[in-house]
């Protein structure tokens, strides 16, 4: 499996975060706390080893919210920059900025990077999760069936 490197900034700039590892590749999430989560259709999460990650910049600015009211059960650590959307809303501090990546309790050696912070080139998802609650009028996604374990998936699996 190819080691690639993936940075991904908030809006501010405040947090950075950097990864060098397996590309376990992107998927997405239509379940409805990805949808709250990001305030869109879905969560395009692109998926490491959490280990490879490195907070590079801005870890006191990081927020963590435990996400544990989930159809899986599972409870999913949303982490988001705590400065970038404060002056937003007519200037009420909202106190939530910019989704940057996520975890699980399930699977403590994941991780996923939100594709919309990354920079640089956009990866394809090869697989749908929650199709359930996925916008009727969203058309397909992946290039093709691929035989990708879900979420959790076994970071053993090459
Ligand atoms: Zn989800
Ligand atoms: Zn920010």
């Amino acid at each position: 499996m190819p080691k690639i490197t993936k940075t991904a900034a908030c809006n501010c700039g405040q947090v950075q975060v950097s990864v060098t590892g397996d590309d376990k590749e992107a998927v997405h999430c239509y379940c409805t706390n990805c949808q709250r989560a990001t305030g869109s259709a879905f969560a395009h999460n692109h998926r490491f080893i959490d280990a490879e990650l490195t907070i590079t910049k801005g870890e006191d600015v990081l927020k963590q919210y435990a996400d544990a009211n989930t159809d899986s059960g599972n409870v999913m650590y949303r982490h988001f920059c705590g400065n970038c959307v404060r002056f937003q809303n007519g200037g009420v501090q909202t106190d939530k900025g910019c989704p940057m990546f996520l975890r699980s309790n399930v699977v403590p050696s994941f991780v996923a990077l939100h594709e919309g912070s990354i920079r640089g080139e956009k990866t394809q998802p090869v697989i749908e999760l929650y199709p359930q609650d996925k916008h009727a009028w969203f058309g397909k996604v992946t290039a093709g069936e691929r035989k990708t374990t879900p979420f959790p998936w076994d970071p053993d699996a090459k």
